[in-house]
């Protein structure tokens, strides 16, 4: 059976419609994923995600995949998909109808029809449909407009089109080279990604070669089915664009592009609808809307604890950790080329088709790279580093540097230059997120450059030895390939929190920090780096080296987490898979305080089986034989939304229905879970605790644990991450077995700071008092019900947080395994009284940055 992909804007929408579709087919249907909206759940496609589900797809029908789009750039990133997806399955896509043509493919890939019948089938589901209604069947990609109001294309056209005097309407239309056509561009927002992306799309399908020429700027697309091109127009709200076009399609596209210019490139709808969609990514640079941006930062602590009740953000630490070593900085920039003396003629085709041999060149080289990293954990890698590659295919980009050689005489490097470099330059220009590209078109200029020249590809140094890696800034094809050299830590010039380096460093747990001072720092020259305070020192005393490096490595944790008087205190994994439970089992974790199952389908349009479930569960559970496992119920929403659970769109997600709550809503998913995780417990030998997210209640908290009693789940729990539920602790507790403090939430909501907000990092701290007060308020109350209390949250890996976490009550830490041993550390270095004198102390200080000097004055360091 072929499977299908489903591709749209809206993770809504491809929800609805298949689950209108799958009503049709009876028995077991085809294999469907929804490749739907942007991560962080707004409007928009991704062909990295396409891409994923394709491959989903493929892995169970061999036979092909199918693949629908809504429209716009949803065919451009399935495009883009096809050259991203690792599997070989023969992969069709179709411009059938979405909703239609998902009912009628579906019902007919049900039946173990090939991949053409079914596309067939697809393509033609709008035929029943027109034949009611009495329309044409088949009218042509850009007639519909046309059809509908009774005109014919060319009346269309002619009605709009201006002569260069603007005195009125023209009506000859050539049939071969369209009469300029003058447009105004209505977006407020102007020609940006999606209206640029609407266009590339609707012109696909025409025979047309579209040139557009902004009045204001004077500047010229030349082909503007090329979307890199058409973001360099600088097309701004109320500028005036001459749109012309040669070959047989011509006067059909101008037509087209006129009635898309009047509807506003589709975006009047949008800006004046909900507003709440941002633009889509460019078909070019598409993946990068698949990295993380906002996600990551809440993990890392960038926050400078500036004067208490201040919050600043730190300019400097943008991933967590100390390093130290040498410098070795990034090879030295390609230079410019001379401008030199016009070619000849004779030697001009020659060094065009060297130009495009190049571009080959490098795109294989990085294409290759991406292909190296297939380690899971550089997923995110091999995406910066296959958008790159697919930058270096933009056929726009290759005539661009080309025609400067053939109608100027440029020479080749030269020629490469000056067109990259004009592209970087207008794109800078736009700011915002396109300005963000702008360094890696320069960085795709110097490897052009430098392979026209013979030269080594610029690219990331690697040593035999530990080094610190120094450079202006970082091309997101170099940054995707430190996890692979022996870098210990990262010093920019420029870049920020958010920069794909920032992003990449923190995944690879590489300690980085961004200065206008690191191109000072000469190579070999021994340097200590801080990327939580943004601190570096050079050529550090032997001293501070040897505190840097005790604060940085420990000796690795013995499974016993104890303090120095014999407290215990268990310390726990954060692990959201059955190899990140190996991992945490290799780190002697005690067990697992936090399995966030919903990361497990987070990708998932539709609810997991039981089996399914099963087989996710049970290796996180057979990692820690006679061991405590906490599995949390799905966490959904806010910043994790599951497209299965997923309801109306809400104004606050994170205050939405997420979380426990889901389950009201979908009580059969919570249901089909617990039994999945007994199933999952009977089979394995590790005590399986189970737990509930986003407690408000006491009455939540007894459902949930009544509901996980009804499944013969015997240890019930649930998280307390609301202040409601901190406040109420003692009530809550009485309902269930044991609770776990969600750290990253309830600073969240005590402090009214949103976790993934960067410039709200210093509120968003869990040494803020008012937090610490809530925790204590917890551990008080689990002491007097002598029932647990954990804490799952990153604080728990904060080691100098520890001691104060353990005097205020908690009785066990979960976290990630890389921070077990500096935990375990902490703890034995100190003694219970001290924990508490710790907890009371910085509970009771003014600010976070109070808390931290009482905290360690309490505990003598
Ligand atoms: C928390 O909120 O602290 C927590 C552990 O849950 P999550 O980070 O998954 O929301
Ligand atoms: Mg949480």
């Amino acid at each position: 059976m072929i499977g299908i992909v489903v591709v749209s804007h809206s993770s809504a929408l491809a929800a609805a419609a298949l689950e209108l579709a799958a009503q049709m087919v009876h028995g077991s249907g085809p294999r469907v994923e929804l490749a739907a909206g942007t991560a962080d759940g707004g409007l928009g496609t991704d062909a990295v995600r396409v891409a994923a589900a394709i491959d989903e797809v493929a892995a169970d029908a061999p036979e092909g995949v199918l693949v629908l789009m809504d429209l716009g750039s949803a065919v451009l990133s399935a495009e883009l998909a096809l050259e991203l997806r690792g599997s070989d399955a023969p992969v069709e896509l179709t411009s059938a109808p979405l909703v239609e043509g998902l009912v009628a493919g579906l019902v007919l890939a049900s039946t173990g029809a090939s991949l053409a019948t079914v596309a067939r089938e697809a393509r033609g589901a709008l035929a029943a449909k027109a034949t009611q209604l009495a329309e044409e069947p088949d009218a042509e990609p850009g007639d519909g407009a046309d059809a509908a109001s009774g005109t014919s294309p060319e009346a269309s056209v002619s009605a709009a089109v201006l002569d260069e005097g603007g005195e009125g309407a023209r009506a000859a239309v050539a049939p071969a080279a369209a009469s300029p056509v003058l447009i105004t561009l209505v977006d407020p927002a102007g020609l940006h990604a999606r209206p640029a992306a609407t266009l590339v799309g609707a012109l696909a399908g025409f025979d047309a070669r579209v040139s557009l020429r902004n009045r204001r700027t004077g500047h010229t697309v030349a082909d503007a089915s090329s979307m890199s091109a058409l973001l360099t127009l600088d097309g701004r709200h109320g500028d005036e664009i001459e749109v012309t076009a040669s070959g047989a399609g011509a006067a059909a596209a101008v037509a087209e592009v006129s009635r898309l210019a009047a509807d506003g490139f589709g975006e009047r709808g949008a800006a004046e609808g909900s507003g709440a969609s941002g633009p889509v990514p460019a078909a070019t640079v598409p993946v990068w809307s698949a990295v993380p941006a906002a996600s990551d930062a809440s993990d890392a602590p960038n926050a400078v604890d500036a004067a208490d009740g201040g919050y600043a953000v730190a300019p400097l630490g943008v991933s967590p950790g100390v390093a130290v070593g040498p410098v070795v900085r990034m090879s030295e920039p390609v230079t410019e080329p001379a401008a030199g003396t016009a070619l000849p003629e004779a030697e001009r085709a020659p060094a065009a088709a060297s130009i495009a041999a190049a571009f080959a060149v490098v795109r294989e080289r990085l294409e290759q790279r991406a292909a190296r990293l297939t380690d899971p954990r550089l997923a995110e890698a091999r995406a910066v580093v296959a958008a790159t590659a697919a930058l270096a295919a933009d056929r726009a980009l290759i005539d661009d540097a080309a025609a400067l050689v053939t109608a100027q005489g440029r020479g080749a490097e030269r020629a490469v230059w000056e067109s990259l470099g004009a592209f970087a330059g207008r794109l800078a220009a736009q700011g915002g997120t396109l300005a963000g590209r702008a360094a890696d078109v320069r960085d795709l200029r110097a490897r052009v450059v430098a392979q026209l020249r013979g030269a080594d590809e610029p690219g990331l140094p690697d040593r035999a030895e530990p080094f610190v890696l120094v450079a202006r800034e970082l091309a997101p094809a170099d940054a995707a390939l430190l996890g692979t050299t022996r870098c210990a830590g990262l010093i920019t010039a420029a870049g920020g929190s958010t920069s794909h380096t920032a992003i990449l460093a923190r995944s690879l747990g590489l300690p980085a920090v961004v200065t206008p001072q690191a191109l000072e720092l000469a190579a070999g020259q021994l340097v200590l780096l801080d990327g939580t305070s943004g601190e570096v020192v050079i050529a550090p005393s032997e001293e501070r080296v040897a505190q840097a490096s005790a604060r940085a490595a420990f000796a690795p944790f013995d499974g016993t987490g104890a303090t120095a008087d014999g407290h215990r205190v268990e310390l726990l994994a954060n692990v959201a898979s059955g190899p990140e439970a190996q991992t945490a089992a290799a780190a002697h974790a005690e067990g697992v305080g936090l399995f966030r199952t919903e990361f497990v389908f987070l990708d998932r349009q539709t609810a997991p089986s039981r089996a399914e479930q099963l087989a996710a569960y049970r290796p996180v559970l057979a990692a820690f034989p006679g061991r405590k496992v906490v599995v949390r119920t799905l966490d959904s929403g806010s910043d994790k939304p599951l497209a299965f659970l997923g309801g109306a769109v809400e104004p606050d997600p994170a205050l939405g229905v997420r979380g426990y709550r889901a389950a009201r809503r979908r009580p059969e998913v919570l249901d089909e879970q617990l039994r999945a995780i007994a199933d999952a417990a009977r089979d394995e030998r590790a005590a399986a605790w189970v737990m509930a997210p986003m407690i408000s209640t006491a009455a939540e908290a007894r459902d949930f644990a009544a509901a996980c009693r009804a499944h013969g789940l015997g240890t019930a729990g649930v998280m307390i991450e609301t202040p409601a539920a901190a406040l109420t602790a003692a009530e809550v507790l009485a309902e269930v077995d044991f609770v776990s403090l969600g750290t990253n939430d309830l600073v969240q909501y005590t402090m009214a700071a949103d976790r993934q907000l960067a410039e709200l990092a210093a509120l968003n701290d869990p040494w803020q008092p008012a937090v610490l007060r809530l925790i204590r308020f917890v551990g008080e109350a689990g002491a007097a019900a002598g029932k647990p209390v954990g804490l799952c949250g990153e604080a728990a890996a904060d080691p100098a947080l520890a001691p104060v976490l353990v005097g205020l009550g908690v009785t066990s830490l979960s976290m990630t395994p890389r921070a077990l041993d500096g935990v375990a550390a902490a703890l034995a270095a100190v003694g219970i009284e001290q924990c508490r004198a710790a907890g009371a102390a910085a509970a009771a200080a003014s600010g976070p940055g109070a808390a931290r000097a009482a905290a360690a004055a309490a505990l003598g360091r």
